[in-house]
């Protein structure tokens, strides 16, 4: 890619995907980059670590991305960790009742008419054709419409399909939720059948996947890296942002340097005078299990994509990787607020009928709760999502909250700092 930076640096604040995939499309277009993070590693909310309780590496929360995630793939693939993600051959998201015992298999077709909904073979259990035309609702839903709104809110294709859809896409359940954004997510997937579902998650773990390769290809093409740098101040002239306060350590810029907030939004409008940003946030609760030792799961995952969507129960997804098994509940602002013992029974209660083991073993639990995981994505707080670029003109702002149109997810998180960095090479 050709050099546009001239004697321009770049300072990005905040090592999440949003300021990894800035800091990573600025090298990439020649500039020198320099990143700061208060934490002391990077990744934000999509992060891995060694939890010394278990004994494992583990992720804070279960993540997975659609082949529609186009920018998060290619982000993956530029930072050399295309091959990092599952790539199962076939798209099928594996369900299971945990009250009834029922299981089945959504599995879109494969062009973008939606056939499997004709065949009763393929249908959610309990659900008619005519239900699913019902989705046609949302293409037409007005700006405030929830997805409550639109569609039927009893029967089994509200609690098997678009409470399970809605949360897992939108971490707020479909009550509040938009029911135009979820149109968007339905559009980009389902509407184009099988190829654009494609499930992905990292093999490994987040870190591994999403994190450290960028964080590598940050060193390898000079880019200064630097942690537990909370920014404290923005200093602001008429031409822009003039310095970066750190505590005791300030930096001024240049009249060409350029500034990407690549932050939550509670912390940018601490730092950006007048900024409207989204408020409220929904949380999500993440169980990690290592299995009882010597324990034989009787219900075996793909090896592929070991992960199986629950309803009836507590959790939602149950993702398996070696020994450790890690469930997800989205929306979780009443479980959020439960001890984490009760909840790690729990969870377990769920994966020992999910995965056929003995309910009354007591394996290590660890429950990370991230009460803020995304913001709620609800009419009213999408209209608050503010625009990359501010009025500052080396100024930009990026995170999944930013408006990007899509949902706060890390696809939202590489659009938002890839838009940031347009606007500042512009400028
Ligand atoms: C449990 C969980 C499950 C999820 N599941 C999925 C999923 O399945 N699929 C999906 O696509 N998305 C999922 N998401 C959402 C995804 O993780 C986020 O959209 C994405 O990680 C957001 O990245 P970001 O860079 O915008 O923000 P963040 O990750 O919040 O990054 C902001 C960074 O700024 C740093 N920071 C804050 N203040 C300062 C300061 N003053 N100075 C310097 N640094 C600062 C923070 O420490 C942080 O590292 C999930 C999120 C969670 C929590």
């Amino acid at each position: 890619m050709a050099s546009d930076r001239g004697s321009r640096r770049a300072h990005v604040v905040g090592a999440g995907i949003a300021g990894l995939a800035a800091a990573v499309d600025f090298v990439r277009r020649g500039w020198p980059v320099t990143l700061y993070e208060a934490a002391a590693q990077a990744g934000g909310r999509c992060r891995s670590y060694h939890d010394a309780k278990l004994d494992r590496w583990i992720d804070n929360g279960n993540h997975m991305l659609l082949a529609a995630n186009t920018a998060a793939l290619s982000y993956l693939d530029q930072i050399g960790a295309g091959d990092r993600v599952t790539r199962p051959q076939r798209t099928a998201f594996p369900f299971l009742d945990l009250k009834t015992g029922e299981a089945w298999q959504v599995e879109p077709s494969r062009g973008a008419l939606p056939w499997w909904i004709f065949d009763s073979r393929r249908r959610i259990p309990g659900t008619a054709a005519g239900d699913y035309l019902a989705a046609l609702r949302l293409a037409r839903a007005p700006r405030d419409a929830t997805v409550a709104d639109c569609l039927r809110t009893h029967g089994p294709l509200w609690e098997r399909f678009w409470v399970p859809l809605t949360v897992a896409a939108l971490n707020t359940h479909p009550r509040e939720a938009s029911a135009r954004l979820l149109w968007l997510v339905v559009r980009e997937s389902f509407a184009k059948g099988a190829a654009a579902c494609r499930p992905y998650v990292a093999r490994h773990s987040l870190s591994d996947t999403f994190v450290d390769p960028a964080l590598a290809m940050l060193a390898d093409r000079g880019g200064e890296v630097h942690f537990g740098q909370r920014l404290r101040a923005l200093e602001f002239a008429d031409a822009g942002v003039a310095a970066l306060t750190f505590g005791e350590r300030r930096i001024a810029l240049d009249a060409a340097d350029a500034v990407v907030l690549a932050l939550p939004p509670g912390n940018a409008t601490e730092l950006v005078p007048g900024l409207t940003v989204p408020e409220d946030s929904r949380p999500i609760v993440n169980a990690h299990i290592r299995l009882p030792e010597g324990a034989v799961p009787k219900r075996r995952l793909p090896p592929e994509l070991p992960i199986l969507g629950l309803v009836g129960g507590a959790a939602d997804w149950l993702f398996l990787r070696d020994d450790v098994a890690s469930l997800t509940v989205s929306a979780a602002e009443t479980l959020a607020d439960d001890p984490a013992e009760e909840i790690a029974k729990r969870m377990w209660r769920d994966t020992a009928r999910a995965l056929g083991l003995d309910p009354a073993a007591a394996p290590i639990t660890r429950i990370i709760k991230e009460r803020r995981a995304t913001l709620a994505q609800t009419p009213d707080a999408l209209r608050r999502r503010p625009p990359q670029q501010t009025r500052w003109p080396n100024l930009a702002l990026a995170g999944d909250w930013t408006d990007t149109g899509y949902p706060a997810t890390i696809e939202s998180a590489v659009r938002s700092g890839l838009a940031a960095v347009k606007t500042l090479a512009k400028s």
